[in-house]
């Protein structure tokens, strides 16, 4: 596995520090407790990057097999481990194979370079996960593993950053690149996101996001709440966020008795994410109040106990040697259609099944204007939505 360590601007974090250049000094107080999700992508990562590199013929296929399971072995020490892992990363590497197939001469393929882009952000650099020059084409590729939301690669800082590092980086032995490719391959999603923009339009790009990250380089106290403290180590007790939520009180009223659609919008737009935020600072407080602390009007108390067999299997066979029915003890339940087409497979699923199945409109959800699915109305026969679906 390709160990990097971090920069203190790095890119993965680029779309909240470019926001709220204050809170790269707020989370250093901080620690970052890495959790099961993010080692179960680092595992991924490191499967998906021997498989490239038996791709691009750098290792051959026996070493590969001896490292993904050395891999393999340390997530079971771990309880991490799953087979999954093995058919996403696959997605991956047919993705990168389809690039590099679509050119008539084979492009080069670098995997899981550490790129330089400190020529923007102060000590900037990030590991991208596959770069690939072909003609005046750079494209760079990243594999997300997770399965939260689907990451967009349109105008992401991120990709962005790591290909202004690519671009630095291979000047010399790639200096006629004029158009750069961002891809993003989520596999638990099946989401593929891709985005291109000029060579140079990314370089103004670059030159844009220097002052501020400058400032956030330099401990800038400048805060700016929103979507984005989501991935923020301060976000529980930061004070601009609270702030942030606090405004809700001073949003002018159109009606002073009823909320037209621009006070709905409005409150709506204010407490996206007040939520999560609320569940946060509760948690906060209960663990001020357990470690002794004062919060004033606040306390922590039992929870209510719950009752749990201390071996079930004993205490059933119990009941049923003394005449209670074993039928009354255990119910007989089918699996959910998806956990029914993982324990088969896909496409045996799919092939044995597969008349069996229909799929219906989903549920109308509430999303920002900006989301990019189709607006659906009343007004649409629910025929319509149905055949997009099936499209
Ligand atoms: S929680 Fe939000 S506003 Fe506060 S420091 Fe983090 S990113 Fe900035």
């Amino acid at each position: 596995m390709t160990a990097h360590a971090h920069a203190k601007l790095s890119a993965s974090a680029s779309a909240r520090w470019l926001k709220c250049p204050g809170s790269v000094s707020l989370c250093e107080l901080f620690t970052d407790l890495t959790t099961e999700f993010a080692k179960e992508g680092t595992f991924a990562h490191a499967i998906a990057e021997q498989k490239l590199l038996t791709y691009k013929g750098d290792i051959k296929k026996p070493t590969c097999t001896r490292r993904i399971k050395k891999i393999a072995d340390e997530l079971d020490k771990n309880g991490v481990w799953k087979k999954e892992a093995m058919r996403y990363t696959d997605v991956y590497i047919d993705y990168i194979n389809q690039i590099a197939l679509y050119y008539s001469v084979a492009p080069y393929i670098v995997v899981e370079k550490k790129v330089d882009f400190s020529e923007y952000v102060p000590e900037g650099f990030g590991t991208a996960d596959c770069l690939i020059f072909a003609g005046d084409v750079l494209h760079v590729i990243d594999f997300k593993y997770g399965k939260g939301v689907a990451v967009d690669a349109e105008d992401n800082p991120q990709m962005k950053l790591y290909a202004l590092g690519a671009l630095h980086d291979y000047k010399l032995v790639f200096g006629s690149i004029k158009q750069v490719k961002l891809s993003i391959v989520q596999p638990r999603l099946s989401n593929i996101s891709e985005w291109e923009t000029p060579a140079d339009s990314l370089r103004q790009w670059g030159e844009s996001i220097k002052p501020t990250a400058q400032k956030a380089f330099d401990g800038s106290n400048e805060f700016h709440a929103g979507e984005w403290c989501r991935f923020c180590l301060a976000k529980a007790e930061c004070k601009a966020r609270a702030e942030h939520y606090a405004k809700l009180a001073q949003l002018p009223k159109h009606d002073p008795r009823l909320m037209s659609n621009d006070d709905l919008a409005g409150y709506l737009t204010l407490t996206q994410g007040m939520d999560k935020w609320l569940k946060e600072i509760k948690e906060l407080a209960l663990t001020k109040c357990l470690n002794g602390e004062n919060v004033e009007g606040y306390k922590a108390v039992a929870g209510r106990s719950t009752r749990a067999f201390t071996n079930q299997d004993e205490a059933f066979s119990v009941l049923t040697s003394n005449g209670i029915d074993e039928a009354l003890l255990y119910e007989r339940k089918p699996l959910t259609l998806a956990q029914a087409e993982k324990v088969v497979g896909k496409t045996e699923f799919n092939k044995l099944v597969g008349d069996y199945i229909t799929k219906s409109a989903g549920k109308p959800a509430l999303v920002p204007a900006s989301d990019k699915r189709e607006a659906v109305t009343n007004q649409q026969k629910a025929s319509d939505v149905f055949t997009k679906i099936k499209e």
